[in-house]
């Protein structure tokens, strides 16, 4: 008989992080002290402003920029929608076609859609099984038209790491622009826009242990900038609205500990092994769907053939164990992840998909304890 006590375990850091004791106490500080409006001549506009000033370069430090290259936004989202919107507005109609790739974040991916009724044609360069682009296909697929190529660095999902370096050298060669969705990478990889080539990026606070609610851009200087949010001269005009100081000083602080982050995520390397091996060892049918080289240390996809992932994803939630089936923004549409689609999976094997998702704090009797309850939801089931 199995005797299993409910205890919570949070393996799905790749959806959200806790927000980490210093940047809570930055937080704290700019709420208590310094709530002044930046845009205010006087004292107490002035420090929030230097308050924003500081957090600018502490983001550009982590990601090798310029603080003049870095506009803080509200998320992720909301970035990756004004770096596709607004270049699609800046050369619409002398050149038409933004060139992406089938894994892009529902943020990407959705704005694409949009930006495709309004004219915009979007060609999507097919992955191998594991995610990676074919670079091949999208030496070819270039064309005249191509004004973007837009790639996510690490998938969310499956943890695929692209050769962004690469890809932005095919770009330069034919003067296209590239962005590339950081989010992910950003706090688990190094991330050198400067290495990268990219032109633009975009980064979330909320997965690098900071706040919910702050997003930035990197544009490189000399890069096409259209206003975005008409109104003030905040974000040098890009995007009008007073900032959120206390989120921007939050974001700000957590990129001081990115070097750390990055020394914590090559451990959780051993921590992922351990959870395949264990995981073989109960069921030996499983398809690892995240790569095994090029790949961040955190994130498996796993696809148990015959279990449903929903239904095993509740048994887990109902022991306090908390695991995904993707993206945590298309959790609610119903829909198998058009991520592990674009890999090759069939729905039905999408729909047995689960993803975990390592962070910090996360020890091996915490994948013991989920693996025992895998392991008695296969029990409990045992035709599967
Ligand atoms: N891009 C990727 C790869 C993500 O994983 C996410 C969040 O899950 C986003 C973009 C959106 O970030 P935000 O929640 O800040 O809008």
């Amino acid at each position: 008989m199995f005797s299993i006590l409910k205890r919570s375990v949070y393996l799905d850091y790749n959806a959200t992080t806790y927000v980490s004791r210093p940047v809570r106490k930055t937080i704290n500080r700019v709420l208590k002290y310094h709530w002044g409006n930046p845009s205010s001549g006087y004292q107490k506009g002035k420090t929030a402003y230097n308050i924003i000033e500081n957090a600018r370069k502490q983001v550009a430090d982590a990601i090798h920029a310029h603080p003049h290259e870095i506009y803080f936004t509200s998320c992720a989202s909301e970035t990756n929608n004004a770096v596709l919107k607004t270049l699609s507005n800046h050369f619409y109609p002398k050149k038409k076609k933004i060139i992406s790739t089938p894994i892009e974040h529902p943020s990407i991916m959705n704005t694409l859609d949009f930006l495709e009724t309004q004219g915009i044609v979007v060609q999507y360069c097919p992955v191998d099984r594991f995610g990676f682009v074919s670079i091949k296909d999208l030496e070819r697929i270039i064309d005249e038209q191509t004004f973007l190529i837009c790639c996510i660095y690490a998938n969310n999902e499956i943890g695929t790491i692209q050769n962004i370096q690469k890809i932005s050298a095919i770009a330069k060669a034919q003067n296209i622009l590239v962005m590339s969705d950081c989010v992910q990478a950003f706090g688990k990889i190094p991330v050198n826009v400067k290495e990268m080539g990219v032109d633009y990026a975009t980064f979330s606070a909320h997965k690098l242990y900071g706040p919910k609610g702050i997003g930035a851009m990197y544009a490189k200087i000399g890069s096409p900038l259209e206003p975005f949010i008409h109104g003030g001269h905040q974000e040098e005009g890009w995007r009008a609205g007073t900032e959120s100081v206390h989120n921007i000083a939050g974001f700000g602080k957590a990129c001081q500990e990115v070097s750390n982050l990055i020394s914590y995520a090559n451990e959780t390397g051993l921590l992922k092994d351990y959870f395949i091996e264990q995981l073989r060892t109960i069921k030996t049918d499983i398809r690892i769907n995240s790569p095994s080289e090029n790949c961040m240390s955190n994130t498996i996809s796993v696809t148990l053939p015959n279990i449903g992932s929903k239904e095993l994803m509740m048994m887990l939630d109902y022991y306090g164990i908390s695991v995904s089936s993707g993206s945590a923004c298309s959790t609610r549409i119903n829909k198998p992840s058009h991520v592990l689609r674009a890999i090759g999976l069939s729905e039905k094997a999408a729909e047995e998909t689960i993803r975990i998702s390592l962070g910090k704090n996360i020890k091996k009797r915490d994948i013991r304890h989920t693996m025992k309850i895998i392991e008695k939801y296969l029990k409990t089931n045992r035709n599967l």
